[in-house]
């Protein structure tokens, strides 16, 4: 007696992606509940089964749904936000604040049901993401009838969805307590990155997976410049660093792993560690070449994936897949690398493998779950068809094949597509949601760009407290005689230093917005070492009280921010019209004079070579306070016996005129 099934898939190419990589034509599949009951020759499975509905896939490809291996699908909504940045401007001075004022369960889900839509018509059954609210992330993935691995972000900064990582890791065990045992969702935690996380929260969030047995999803050695840093920082590459935290402990997915060696290699295999490929993005963002090739070699479970939609830009794993082939050939100058029947491998069984759900899907097998496309393979750009070489069916797909050639979707039995058709997602409601939310972020963003403390605000750090600052500044040709008069009776020195200073200017082009000013300040020890360094970024308003009898500044405001990036981020995320470069030598003194404080400043302008000025300063947050401080400060230049006395205005204009 035939067996009763829900589904007979007949009629098809089939490609089962299995170790022998069989094939079935004509072939069918048979579908029972969540399960694949059959595959094999279409004569074959007739006999044995009784479907209660068959399908002609006539001219198709019937194979395995793709794996995304790694993914932040609320991006869709931040598709095209900014872009040909590099990643360190692009992440901390675009994504991460528009994420801040954004990110709600509103904006992922969204964000998700836009991404699911465009993953179901490229064949995507299954992902790997990443990103804030993750348990709404997983309840849109599961009303859109996807499989997901989901991974709840943790890192040290204050995120969309929590004050600090403890409120993340409290937040993350509740959602993988929720999950656990769904038939779509896997739960998973996620320490962002090694330059985003402490040691603490590495070695907490491995123990969560642990317990739970869950993955474990974190980018791994993106950039050289991660690498880098983490050897200066640490003395080691990212990888047997995060061996050291424990991180290995867990059922890893890996993303990126661009910059890895052959020991760091090693160490992944040896932990079963999953890793995600991601070839659009670590082009666009010039992130290097993963050693694919050699991945694949040591018989790591290398997947590929499209990274979020803001870095690639879209979902599309046909391309990723070509790129991956593409990419392994040229940078190895060898075509015979990575052979299109490998790299549609890592698109299914691998990717499935390193998301740690191969035992699931990845394959067509009795057993697994029904997660699989059929593909049109007899379009017009790709046609006709060769039969001689086996292979020649994977190479159609791969270096052919388009994303729109994917006609029905099915996941855990469940049909999502049906001749190009989706079921379980209402699109253009969800389009025009997202062009509200891109209008208004859009709206944000230029607020922000209009000004520069905004701006300075966004990336974090600097206290948006604004002071009144009196400032007198004058040339002088000799410092000697006022060393001699801070000794006079009158004056009270409180404390002296020795600075180096190196100070680039940034200009724009209306300068009543201000300037910037990014500032290395070397502290010289008394035996002229230099005994500390500090990086400062200081945003430097236009005088705006004008000057008070002719000689002194008496306001302009200020806001200091601890530089903790580099010139060369703040020079592309500022965008100056202008620089200038100042080193000056400067003795400081804090005084006590006519009972108010005291800077007494005397710099030598080292490059360009303007000579000796004397500086006197102070600041207050009043105003009445700032006119009697002026008044001191015009004593205060008489004290000091000032013997020339011409008058330098603001010190950025007069050294860019010089
Ligand atoms: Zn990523």
């Amino acid at each position: 007696m035939k067996k009763e099934i829900d589904v007979l898939l007949t009629n098809a190419i089939v490609l089962t992606m299995d170790e022998n990589l069989t094939v079935f034509e004509p072939g069918a599949v048979a579908v029972d509940g969540e399960q694949i009951a059959g595959v094999g020759e279409e004569e074959e499975l007739r006999e044995k089964f009784a479907p209660r509905e068959t399908l002609d896939c006539a001219g198709k490809v019937l194979m395995p749904g793709l794996v995304n291996a790694h993914t932040h699908v609320p991006m869709t909504l931040l598709r095209g936000l900014a872009d040909d940045l590099r990643l360190d401007v692009w992440l901390l001075g675009y994504m991460m604040p528009v994420e801040r004022a954004f990110v709600s369960p509103e904006f992922v889900r969204l964000g998700t049901k836009l991404a699911c839509s465009e993953l179901i018509r490229s064949g995507v059954t299954c992902f790997a993401d990443m990103y804030y609210f993750e348990d709404d992330i997983a309840e849109a993935t599961a009303e859109a009838g996807m499989r997901a691995v989901c991974s709840q972000t943790v890192y040290k900064f204050p995120a969309p969805d929590a004050n600090d990582y403890e409120e993340s890791l409290d937040r993350t065990r509740a959602f993988i307590k929720k999950w656990k045992d769904h038939p779509l969702i896997v739960p998973s935690v996620g320490p962002h990155a090694v330059y985003t996380c402490t040691p603490e929260i590495l070695r907490e969030a491995s123990s969560l997976a642990v317990e739970y047995d869950v993955p474990l999803h974190i980018h791994i050695s993106e950039t050289a410049l991660e690498v880098e840093n983490n050897r200066e920082e640490f003395g080691m590459p990212v990888v047997p660093y995060l061996k050291k935290h424990n991180i290995f402990d867990a059922k890893v997915i890996a993303a990126h792993c661009v910059h890895v060696d052959d020991g760091e290699i090693q160490t992944l295999v040896h932990h079963k560690a999953g890793v995600a490929h991601n070839p659009s993005s670590n082009l666009k963002l010039a992130s290097g070449f993963a050693p694919v090739g050699k991945m694949l070699e040591a018989n790591l479970n290398v997947g590929i994936g499209t990274d979020g939609p803001a870095s690639n830009n879209d979902l599309d794993m046909f391309e990723e897949v070509r790129l991956a082939a593409f990419i392994a050939k040229a940078y190895t100058n060898d075509p015979t690398m990575l052979p299109a029947h490998q790299a549609l491998l890592m698109a299914t069984r691998l990717g499935a493998k390193a998301l740690h759900v191969g035992h699931l899907v990845g394959t067509l097998e009795i057993g697994k779950r029904a997660d699989m496309i059929l593909v049109d393979i007899a379009r017009t750009h790709n046609t006709p068809r060769f039969r001689r070489d086996a292979n020649s069916i994977y190479a159609q797909l791969v270096y052919a094949g388009k994303a729109t050639d994917v006609s029905d979707v099915m996941v855990n039995g469940k049909w999502l597509m049906r001749d190009h058709q989706l079921l379980t997602l209402n699109e253009a409601e969800l389009l025009k949601q997202a062009e509200g939310f891109a209008q208004k972020i859009d709206t944000f963003l230029i607020e922000r760009e209009g000004s520069l403390l905004s701006k300075l605000l966004a990336i974090g750090g600097a206290t948006e407290t604004e002071s009144y600052e009196v400032q007198a500044k004058v040339r002088i040709a000799d410092p000697a005689p006022i060393i001699e008069a801070l000794k006079k009776p009158g004056i009270e020195v409180l404390r002296f230093r020795h600075y180096h200073e190196y100070d680039t200017y940034f200009s724009f082009p209306d300068p009543k917005k201000g300037y910037l000013r990014y500032r290395e300040d070397e502290f010289i020890g008394p035996d002229k070492s230099v005994e500390q360094v500090r990086y400062r970024l200081t945003l430097i308003g236009p005088a705006r009280e004008g000057r008070f009898e002719s000689d002194v500044l008496l306001s302009r405001s200020r806001f200091i921010a601890p530089a903790s990036h580099s010139l060369r981020f703040y020079r592309e995320y500022f965008k100056p019209v202008d620089e200038v470069s100042v080193i000056k030598d400067r003795l400081r003194w804090r005084v006590l004079y006519q009972g108010t404080e005291f800077f007494i400043n005397i710099d030598e302008i080292e490059e360009p070579n303007l000579g000796y000025f004397l500086e006197v300063k102070s600041r207050t947050w009043s105003r009445r306070d700032a006119e009697r401080k002026a008044e001191a400060a015009i004593d205060l230049i008489d004290f000091l016996d000032v013997t020339t006395k011409e008058t330098v205005t603001e010190d950025y204009i007069e050294l860019a005129q010089a």
